[in-house]
């Protein structure tokens, strides 16, 4: 782990440890722009959140991405690989209104998420959004199929304005050629590289601890370099 002390790896892994995804995202975010100030994270673009989350990601454990998806029409398990040098332009951090056909809309933040997590019903939980995002709510269609054909417009205009919001990837099962968009969540799988390196150190405490009475102060003082040798000993 290059851009990542260990001390606050563990720190921030317990403070994510039993919070909600978005939160955890959240105090990813905090780790990967320190110079934003931490109560201004949850009200910026969620394209800007996962643009910084990557720059953390290459930063710490390189640009190369494994990661799988299962077939939605047969299950099948599809491994895929991704490089960030692939993915859209990092976005400039815009927090610019998007207009779809006169109507100004926001663009969807972490707040605007978490808004929606008891939201069992998809379809609702998107005209919910519409309605957040929108700066003024009342000037939207009353009519249902008008307020669809708003909904898919904007959501077209989110992702040309900010491919980042979400990062889709297009699959094709190599069992039953069934053709899919897979949406790619960077920060679910961040923290899960994450979760298991703490995991991982949290192992390596526990065995210099044990061998050698040392603190956990003192083994995350040590560099990795000197741990990992010291582990060598231990295990040897
Ligand atoms: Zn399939």
């Amino acid at each position: 782990m290059l851009a990542i002390r260990p001390e606050r790896l563990l720190s921030v892994w317990e403070q994510g440890a039993r919070r909600h995804p978005i939160d955890r995202a959240l105090l990813l975010y905090a780790l990967a722009a320190p110079e934003q100030p931490a109560d201004r994270l949850a009200d910026m673009p969620i394209g800007a959140r996962n643009a910084a989350l990557m720059a953390l990601r290459r930063a710490s454990f390189g640009g190369h991405l494994a990661s799988w998806v299962d077939c939605p029409a047969c299950g099948e398990r599809m491994e895929f690989a991704l490089d960030a040098a692939d993915l859209p332009p990092m976005p400039v951090a815009s927090t610019d209104p998007i207009v779809v056909a006169g109507h100004r809309f926001l663009r969807p933040t972490s707040r605007h998420l978490a808004a929606l997590v008891n939201a069992d019903d998809p379809e609702a939980a998107a005209r919910q959004l519409l309605r957040d995002c929108a700066e003024s709510a009342d000037g939207l269609p009353r009519d249902e199929a008008a307020l669809a054909e708003l909904l898919e417009a904007a959501e077209a205009a989110i992702e040309a304005a900010d491919p980042w919001a979400d990062l889709s990837l297009a699959i094709a099962c190599p069992v039953c050629a069934h053709e899919a968009e897979a949406s790619f969540d960077i920060a679910s799988y961040l923290w899960e590289e994450l979760d298991s390196h703490a995991r991982r150190l949290l192992d390596d405490i526990h065995a210099l601890a044990s061998a050698y009475g040392w603190t956990e102060p003192a083994i995350l003082a040590l560099s990795d370099a000197r741990r990992a040798a010291y582990l060598d000993r231990v295990r040897a």
